[in-house]
């Protein structure tokens, strides 16, 4: 391969670049950018960022002298439009259209925002140019935050807030937050963290609109409240809108590749053009799309080797991994839950009041599927270890019993080419 090009100059992108260049890659490397910044970090903008205990250099995630070994041609601050036909042109925004040999999507999400008139003080927290603008909504004394949605990061920007002094609801539409990932058990555990750390949970009821009073230049003014499906109004200097995120497939519409809820992509991130990988939150790997940092590192790898070879050579079923920090508390989350899981605590108290943070396991058929740590970080990745191991031993089960498979058939199509000889040398006897 000649050229690639890398879309998305961010988390997988860059590991993607980073792989390109260890795997033996030694042609043209373009990355290219819809942010006007190099690759940064992003865990941190709802957590040390918000609060300033992590200053911006902190979020890079390279620096000058990686950059000049990558010897990659960074464009920046420039959006991809399109893919071709066939897989190997980049449309851009600026006109320009890298053709390429390879190319390897790492667009990512974007952040979900309700409908409505823009307002001043209402935010979404994807960026860092998000999370700079919510940062200076914070710094000015106390001050009314609504957070809408319960999920990670709703929670933790909740956390940052109070912990910032300022007054602090959090509106979820679900009877629990989080409850899809953990399940009801423990979705309500992690619920209690926020009255532990000081925020008001109102869960049940869903946001009919936001007000706001005084047409800016935005058009429809600051806002000044949140108004709930049950008629309560809830005053708010400051709105946080975390209700999700959606892959940033947008631009490939109109191209040859499959999307639904992400790319879709076979076990080796290679989509329906073997020239064409995804990698991170905008790629649907083998049926699922995950959002979380380890996968978005773990995937490069052997998306670039595929890449590589034109083909899938090698297949990942990364252990999905996350965790999130509240209240002072680090959540840890490993595996595959499915609903109707069992749960069992087996270190610890959920107790939210004791704060000594405890072990869970989700159990299924009596083989754990998941594990959940509050404050257990030791524990949990010896757990996480276990896990990983328990589900190489089943996938290596499952390519013998794969491959036992197919010499069986091979067996079985053998016999049958025999019996078809025999028979026409019967007949021709
Ligand atoms: C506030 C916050 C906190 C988080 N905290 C945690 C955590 O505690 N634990 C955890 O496991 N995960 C966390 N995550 C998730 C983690 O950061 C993501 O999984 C990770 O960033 C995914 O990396 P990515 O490169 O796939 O996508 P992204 O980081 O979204 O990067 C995609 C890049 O592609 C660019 N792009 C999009 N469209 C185009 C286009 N058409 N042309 C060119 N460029 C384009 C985007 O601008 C962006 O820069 C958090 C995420 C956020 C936002």
């Amino acid at each position: 391969m000649k050229t690639v090009t890398v879309v998305g100059a961010s988390l997988a992108g860059l590991y993607a670049a980073r792989e390109l260049r260890a795997q033996g890659f030694d042609g043209r490397l373009v990355v290219v950018g819809a942010e006007p910044h190099h690759p940064y970090d992003r865990p941190p903008l709802s957590k040390g960022f918000l609060t300033g205990d992590c200053a911006e250099p902190q979020l890079a995630l390279s620096d000058t002298e990686e950059a000049a070994q990558l010897d990659a041609e960074w464009i920046l601050g420039t959006r991809a439009r399109a893919l071709d036909a066939r897989g190997r042109t980049v449309v851009l925004d600026n006109g320009r259209t890298p053709a390429s040999d390879g190319v390897v999507i790492a667009t990512g999400a974007f952040a979900r925002r309700l409908p409505g008139p823009a307002l001043t003080g209402v935010h979404t927290l994807r960026t860092l140019d998000d999370a700079r603008a919510l940062r200076r909504d914070l710094i000015h004394g106390p001050r009314r935050v609504v957070v809408i949605g319960g999920g990670f990061i709703g929670a933790e920007t909740a956390s940052s807030c109070v912990s910032l002094g300022h007054d602090v609801t959090v509106v979820e539409a679900a009877p629990l937050p989080l409850a899809t990932q953990l399940g009801a058990e423990m979705a309500s555990v992690c619920a209690a963290l926020h009255a532990r750390g000081g925020a008001r949970l109102l869960t049940g009821v869903e946001v009919a609109a936001l007000r706001g009073a005084g047409p800016t230049t935005l058009g429809g003014g600051a806002v000044t409240a949140v108004e709930l499906s049950d008629g309560r109004l809830l005053p708010a200097d400051v709105v946080v809108v975390g209700i999700g995120a959606a892959p940033n497939t947008g631009w490939l519409t109109g191209s040859p590749l499959a999307l639904d809820d992400g790319v879709l992509c076979d076990e080796g991130c290679v989509t329906t053009l073997p020239q064409v990988v995804a990698v991170g939150d905008v790629a649907r790997v083998g049926g699922f799309r995950a959002e979380h940092w380890t996968s978005a590192t773990e995937q490069p790898r052997v998306a670039v080797r595929n890449l590589l070879a034109r083909r899938t050579v090698e297949t990942a079923r990364p252990l999905p991994y996350f965790w999130s920090d509240q209240y002072g508390s680090r959540l840890q989350f490993a595996g595959r839950r499915r609903e109707g899981d069992t749960v069992r605590v087996v270190e610890g108290s959920p107790d939210a009041s004791d704060g000594d943070g405890f072990l869970a396991v989700y159990e299924r058929a009596g083989r754990t599927t998941a594990i959940l740590a509050l404050d257990r970080t030791r524990l949990f990745t010896k757990a996480r270890r276990a896990l990983m191991a328990a589900a190489a031993t089943d996938r290596e089960a499952e390519r013998e019993r794969d491959e036992e498979g197919e010499r069986e058939a091979e067996r079985e199509r053998e016999a049958e080419r025999q019996a078809e000889y025999r028979e026409d040398a019967a007949r021709a006897s």
